[in-house]
């Protein structure tokens, strides 16, 4: 039952009261569809027993220490766990979409040498509850406007905590949930070719986006570790099982970075691997971060998307979004943990 492994901690108080089996859904509607943080807000529970929730299993499970909000309207969630681990969470405001980037890890062991949460390490995995409440706290915040999309590209490796990712998006998915359509929910893996296909298996339309990054072998492996693991060639039979399999779209991520992925030859390189119409190329320009890597020039990026949209690719170049407080991929939690300041601190409810 989705409501009992959620929320183990709830069900347990309930078993022990003896509450009938209806007070489970009432919790895990109160915290998923009303956006609950204190159980005193879940009016629909007897006051007894919003008490002893309260004591014995909190509606929050995770304290959210500063929103920081960029000029652009981007916000950051600094959100500590109840072991001391700070995580983050975004919020992108479009016009007419709300995308939440949520963390699934403490860190990241997959070291990917231009990230900076990839410097700080693996701690640990995030729980399902620990996954979801970032995007309830965001819908909490955003509200009345709702999440249009959630993204699972923030601190982590998602396919590293495979178990407890889904279990959170099927909650986010879920129609008694969060209800939010699992074609508006996209996870994006460094390349890890067995769960690619397991993800392909799962009932739900979740989409997936594969971060490449470079399409020629020896150079991938100098930015992304994990490229030694599973080769280019067996990272692309993975993503046509995908795409064979689910008849979905197959986002790859490119964050150009000057001189070490932008040139002519890489888009030569990327042509030649997408063998795929459902193949989809994002490019994005990196935002700075201590990793001694720089930035494409603006029209550099542009001249990339040109060329690879004549060599037939569909392909399309990401503005870069809440700059002012560090908000892009691979720049999450890494300056908090160091206890730098981050952007304009403004508190919600
Ligand atoms: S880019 Fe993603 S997979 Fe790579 S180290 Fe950073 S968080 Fe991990």
């Amino acid at each position: 039952m989705r409501e009992a492994e959620f929320l183990p901690e709830v069900h347990k108080v309930l078993e022990e009261r003896g509450e009938p089996a209806y007070r489970l859904k009432q919790a895990y509607a109160a915290l998923a569809t009303s956006l609950a943080r204190d159980w005193d807000e879940a009016t629909n529970l007897p006051k007894t027993l919003r008490e002893e929730l309260s004591e014995k299993a909190p509606a929050a499970v995770m304290n959210l220490s500063r929103v920081s909000k960029a000029s652009d309207g981007t916000r950051k969630y600094l959100f500590h766990t109840h072991d001391g681990h700070a995580i983050e969470t975004v919020m992108i405001p479009e016009k007419d979409r709300r995308t939440v980037c949520i963390s699934t890890q403490v860190g990241c062991a997959m070291a990917c040498k231009f990230c900076a949460t990839g410097l700080m390490g693996i701690k640990r995995n995030l729980t399902a509850r620990e996954i979801a409440e970032q995007v309830f706290v965001a819908a909490r915040d955003t509200a009345p406007e709702r999440i249009s999309n959630v993204v699972v590209m923030g601190m982590g490796e998602p396919f590293l905590n495979y178990d407890e990712t889904v279990k959170a998006l099927r909650v986010l998915n879920d129609s008694d949930g969060f209800n939010l359509a699992a074609r508006h929910i996209a996870v994006s893996t460094s390349g890890l070719i067995d769960k690619i296909r397991r993800f392909a298996d799962e009932p739900e339309q979740f989409h997936l986006a594969i971060s490449l990054h470079n399409p020629f072998e020896d150079e991938r492996r100098e930015i992304m570790p994990v490229a030694a693991r599973h080769s280019v060639v067996e990272v692309m039979e993975a993503a046509r099982y995908f795409v064979d399999k689910t008849n979905r779209k197959l986002f790859f991520e490119y964050t150009l970075l000057a001189g070490v992925n932008d040139q002519p030859n890489h888009v030569e390189g990327l042509a030649e691997l997408f063998d795929h119409p459902l193949y989809h190329l994002n490019l994005l320009r990196f935002n700075w971060t201590d990793t001694g890597f720089s930035a494409t020039s603006k029209r550099g990026a542009r001249e990339f998307l040109e060329y690879a949209r004549e060599l037939g690719l569909s392909a399309t170049l990401r503005p870069s979004r809440g700059n002012d407080i560090d908000a892009a991929c691979g720049q999450l939690a890494a300056k908090d943990l160091r206890g730098r300041p981050v952007g304009t601190p403004v508190s919600i409810s």
